[in-house]
């Protein structure tokens, strides 16, 4: 099998399968219980935290565990909406999140609030059109930092912080899940008061997330019950993922740079391989994530070309994995458009990714091209 799908999900590190089957073994107390079982299930919890806590840069108060970024996504925009959202009514995002911001938006628009989407000018996101998209009655921005779709990096950092020079009590979100431990994600450095996260993305397993909540950053929780989490999210914590995710994000945190080396020479390979082929296109920005291509496969439509992909063993994505056979509106935000994004192909890769595997991928494409109809 060669998996080039890795922004829809990865495969569980050794590490941390190996510390969700401790925590179901030795660990399975509830945390919130008050005797040594609980206790220890709540040491496997907090030491996750710190963790996680740690790669962020972040006091380990501020990090909040959830199911995954979805669940961190509606909890930074729904509970940041209940916190503020009685004085003031306007959102402001990017054009091109991911659907558990964009339905989230959609469904609070429905509620009577306003959001303002900004769209990208010549392909480019521009700090200023954010900015300048606040007024008085604005109390959140939300950017996702690396979009899942195209890998194109957005400017977060000269966002919030333009965004905040105008008006200082705005509060920041960054969706962060395609960039955690591929980029450094620092949400102080990045002006960013909410930051969500997914175990699932960095081979941590599926089942635990994120959300950093910045100290002062008021967000009301969504799921109400035990108040584990400090009542920001309660329900009894799912400690094996969460164990997962911290062990995951330990072992890979002092390799960032490393990966994201190796991952970007891995690109170019597949840039060299794919101007080869007659009538493909790459969609994502040469400065973009070298961990997400999207690409255009001489006008073949892309669910044909990804089953006869699969034939091989060969696993890529269309577009993006969670917009199942939806066509998302991202490709066209970056002038991605008609047969070019009936054709888009998304292929992330792994820092162990190997070119022989990207050699056969583009033999296959090439075949496929030649042989597909349409
Ligand atoms: N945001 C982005 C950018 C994503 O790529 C994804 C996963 N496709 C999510 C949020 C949702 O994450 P999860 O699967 O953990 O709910």
């Amino acid at each position: 099998m060669i998996y080039l799908d890795n922004a829809a999900t990865t495969k569980p590190c050794k590490e941390a399968v190996e510390a969700a089957v401790n925590a179901m073994t030795s660990g399975f107390g509830n945390p919130s219980s008050l005797h040594r079982a609980g206790l220890d299930a709540q040491l496997i919890v907090d030491g996750a935290r710190r963790i996680i806590a740690d790669t962020l840069g972040a006091d380990s108060s501020c990090i909040y565990f959830t199911s995954g970024a979805t669940e961190s996504n509606n909890l930074a925009l729904r509970g940041a909406a209940a916190a503020y959202g009685r004085r003031k009514k306007r959102i402001v995002a990017s054009s091109v999140e991911h659907a558990s911001v964009e339905e989230t938006l959609a469904s609070l628009e429905k509620q009577g609030f306003e959001v303002v989407r900004v769209s990208p000018v010549d392909g480019r996101f521009r700090a200023a059109d954010f900015a300048a998209a606040c007024n008085e009655d604005t109390f959140l921005v939300t950017m996702m930092y690396v979009n899942n779709e195209t890998g194109y990096i957005l400017p977060v950092k000269e966002t919030f912080t333009a965004v905040k020079r105008r008006f200082p009590d705005i509060i920041t979100h960054s969706d962060c899940v395609q960039a955690y431990m591929k980029l450094p994600v620092k949400p102080a450095s990045l002006g960013a008061d909410l930051v969500s996260l997914s175990g699932h993305k960095i081979h941590g397993g599926k089942g635990c997330g994120v959300l950093y909540i910045k100290k002062g950053a008021r967000v009301l929780p969504i799921i109400t019950g035990g108040k584990q989490e400090k009542g920001i999210r309660s329900g009894t914590e799912p400690v094996p993922m969460i164990a997962a995710m911290g062990a995951a994000a330990e072992v890979l945190a002092p390799t960032i740079d490393s990966r994201f080396e190796r991952v970007s020479s891995l690109r170019s390979r597949l840039t060299e391989l794919l101007s080869g082929i007659e009538g493909v296109e790459i969609n994502s920005p040469e400065d973009g994530s070298p961990y997400v291509m999207n690409i255009s496969a001489a006008g073949k439509r892309s669910e044909i070309m990804l089953h006869y992909l699969e034939q091989r063993e060969i696993y890529v994505s269309s577009g993006s994995a969670c917009s199942k056979g939806q066509q998302s509106g991202v490709p066209a935000q970056f002038g991605i458009t008609g047969k070019r994004a009936d054709s888009a192909l998304r292929i992330s890769m792994t820092a162990e990714t190997t070119e022989e595997e990207l050699v056969t991928f583009a033999e296959a494409l090439r075949e496929g091209i030649e042989n597909v109809r349409g």
